[in-house]
């Protein structure tokens, strides 16, 4: 959308918002900063960079207040669940609201007039149309012009990318998130070995909850995890492709794959969208967040 603006394709923006949990991979830091250096500052359209903090460091810190990630529990009895996603609002949806408020010259907690508003575009295609949706707030109104202006599926992005020399647009969202399937897993240890060490480490490190909910007593009566197997990042079966998988991978987002099969491979399909996140994947209860959100 930022390309289409900035060509003059769409309208043109008057900012993009960049949400930053702190823990990207930095394929995605680099692409950014290419993005603004090659698309954005030609066009005039300046990225703001907003940020809650450092999504990693604060589940490791025993005196920061932790939005749980939806990690993968193995309670006592053997039972899988997860644990409540309150990261996205947090890390992505809080900083860019402030950030919008301050835009409109109404810092929170201002109350805003009524009828002042922007005009949030969300950068969903028309194969995933249902997950267009309205804000939540009025004093933004969500367009998505690669439906309503473009009517472009995901490979029409995709070519379009490719015209442009960024057919190597990675996927944005934390790097440890537990959202990812085992091609993400695969990618990361097999690219970059210092990210898949730091992942590794994190996910060692919340076995047991985060440091906040420990540190207050609020302990987690099971296990954590990253990966969906509820195995230990640096034992999971992360090379496991099944046949289902297979076909899931030739077909990209998967007519007629089981959904299931799709995403122990794929992941969650976009990452994390602050405005259309598929974080309600997993078809288990979300059970109580254990402290996890002290
Ligand atoms: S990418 Fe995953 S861990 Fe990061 S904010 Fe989104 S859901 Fe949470």
């Amino acid at each position: 959308m930022l390309a289409l603006s900035a060509e003059g394709t769409l309208p043109r923006v008057d900012y993009a918002i960049f949400a930053d949990t702190g823990w990207e991979p930095k394929a995605v830091y680099d692409h950014l900063d290419r993005l603004e250096r090659e698309i954005a500052q030609p066009a005039g359209i300046p990225i703001l960079r907003v940020s809650s903090g450092n999504i990693r460091a604060d589940a490791l810190d025993p005196g920061h207040r932790f939005a749980s990630m939806p990690l993968h529990i193995l309670n006592k009895d053997g039972r899988a669940g997860m644990t409540r996603r309150q990261c996205t609002g947090e890390y992505k949806i809080k900083p860019i609201k402030k950030k919008v408020r301050e835009l409109l010259g109404h810092p929170y907690p201002a109350r805003i007039p009524k009828g002042v508003f922007v005009e949030q575009w969300v950068g969903i295609s028309t194969d995933e149309f249902h997950r267009a949706k309205d804000a939540d707030v009025k004093y933004m109104r969500n367009r998505h012009p690669l439906i309503t202006d473009m009517n472009w599926s995901r490979s029409d992005c995709v070519r379009y990318l490719t015209s442009l020399g960024l057919a190597d647009t990675p996927k944005s969202s934390c790097l440890g998130c537990p959202f990812h399937g085992n091609a993400q897993w695969r990618h990361i240890r097999d690219t970059s070995p210092e990210e898949w060490q730091d992942v590794v480490e994190f996910d060692a490190a919340i076995r047991q909850g985060n440091a906040r909910a420990n540190a207050s007593g609020n302990h987690l009566l099971g296990e954590a995890f990253l990966h969906r197997s509820r195995v230990p990042l640096s034992d999971a079966p992360i090379d496991h492709v099944t046949a289902a998988e297979w076909a899931a991978r030739q077909r990209e987002l998967g007519d007629g794959q089981e959904p299931d099969a799709v995403e122990a491979e794929l992941g969650v399909a976009d990452g994390c969208s602050p405005w259309a996140c598929r974080g309600d994947a997993e078809a288990l209860p979300v059970q109580g967040d254990f402290g996890l959100a002290s």
